[in-house]
């Protein structure tokens, strides 16, 4: 067996593909660490540039600032999924990529991701891809209700459409235009929950206690620590997510969000990254997750993500961040603003987690 590779040490550069709020909670984790976090996004407003070490604002298909970036870092990673892949390849020919194209090309295509999730025997919602003129055997295959989800690009319940019959999938794929799309059975649940899970590059897998989620038109509102959930679903939901990991030799921080159902545990979808449902971790535990990705993307031993409180999230949207004066004020709550200069309904701006000395 080889032996892995050597730990970055501090003063190491980490590139981060993305400068939104999560690659800003990842600049100040590195900073934390003594490393030095260098941005790349082509909006120089981005969140993540005020706290980087170094960045770069040059847009996605511009070889030559990528080139540049990759030869400034040490590794790289990435706060969204929705990156080019054959970049993310380009990249990992000149500085090690992780998590890894593989773990990339899992995650962003719905269809590749139920197919990988089903080939290793976890349960998903039953699905279909949407070829022309299958409209007829995907619905018989995933039966009804359900919903179309265009197969890339989809977040925070964009990209979807929920189908009542043949007729209305018609008229949502012309919606749709020409975006390849997958239809899935709409699975009758009883809660969403989210495991934040990492694994080092010695192969070492940590889990965050699973988080109860609560959405509010299709976007993650509140997350809650402990999920009131019997302790054997919890302990299926983090064992789950550690057979993700190892089946994509995964290195780094991947949310897993999963449906609890009267026969057990479905795999909604896997986030190759840090995640809203995990910013509980920042007020819950001794490691928060952003330490944790980075701990294992150079090498480090992961930390200890024991939760020493219960913890409960919630995001603040839009024009809810107007209240942050009020919360300021509010001893029970840790407010957390990622420095975005407009509140456009809908938009995370900032975070607030509410903490109480563990109950149990
Ligand atoms: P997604 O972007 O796929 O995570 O979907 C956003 C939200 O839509 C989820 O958090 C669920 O509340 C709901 N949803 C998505 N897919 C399904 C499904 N197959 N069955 C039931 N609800 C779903």
């Amino acid at each position: 067996m080889s032996s892995p590779p050597e730990p970055l040490s501090p003063g190491a550069r980490v590139g981060i593909l993305g400068g939104g709020q999560l690659g800003r909670m990842l600049a100040m984790a590195a900073a934390r660490m003594g490393l030095v976090a260098h941005v790349y996004d082509p909006d120089p407003r981005a969140p993540a540039h005020a706290l980087a070490g170094a960045t770069t604002v040059a847009d996605w298909d511009d070889a030559e600032a990528l080139g540049r970036f990759a030869s400034a870092v040490d590794v790289i990673t990435y706060e969204f999924e929705n990156i080019p892949l054959a970049m993310v390849e380009r990249l990992s020919a000149q500085v090690p990529v992780r998590p890894s194209a593989r773990a990339l090309e899992a995650s962003q295509d719905r269809l590749a991701e139920k197919r990988f999730l089903a080939g290793i025997g976890l349960a998903t919602a039953p699905f279909a891809e949407i070829a022309p003129g299958s409209e007829a055997a995907a619905i018989a295959a995933t039966g009804l209700p359900s919903i179309l989800k265009t197969r890339r690009m989809g977040y925070d319940g964009k990209g979807q459409a929920r189908i009542d019959d043949l007729a209305a999938l018609g008229a949502a794929l012309s919606g749709m235009g020409q975006t390849s799309c997958i239809l899935e059975g709409v699975v009758n649940f009883s809660a969403e929950i989210s495991v934040i899970a990492a694994r080092g590059l010695s192969g070492e897998v940590a889990c965050f206690d699973p988080g109860l989620n609560e959405h509010r038109g299709g976007i993650l509102h509140r997350t809650q620590v402990p999920a009131p959930l019997p302790r054997s679903v919890q302990t299926d939901a983090v064992l789950l997510a550690g057979r993700i990991l190892g089946a994509l030799d995964y290195v780094g921080v991947m949310g897993v969000e999963l449906f609890v159902t009267q026969s057990g545990l479905v795999v909604n979808e896997i986030a190759p990254r840090v995640h809203n449902s995990g910013h509980w971790t920042e007020a819950g535990c001794a490691v928060d997750q952003f330490e944790q990705h980075l701990r294992a993307i150079c090498g480090w031993p992961l930390g200890d993500g024991a939760r020493h409180a219960d913890v409960e999230m919630t995001n603040l949207l839009g024009g809810d961040v107007e209240t942050w004066a009020a919360l300021a004020a509010d001893p029970t709550a840790r407010l957390h603003l990622y420095g975005k200069g407009e509140a456009r309904p809908g938009r995370k701006m900032g975070h607030v987690n509410r903490v109480r000395p563990r109950a149990g």
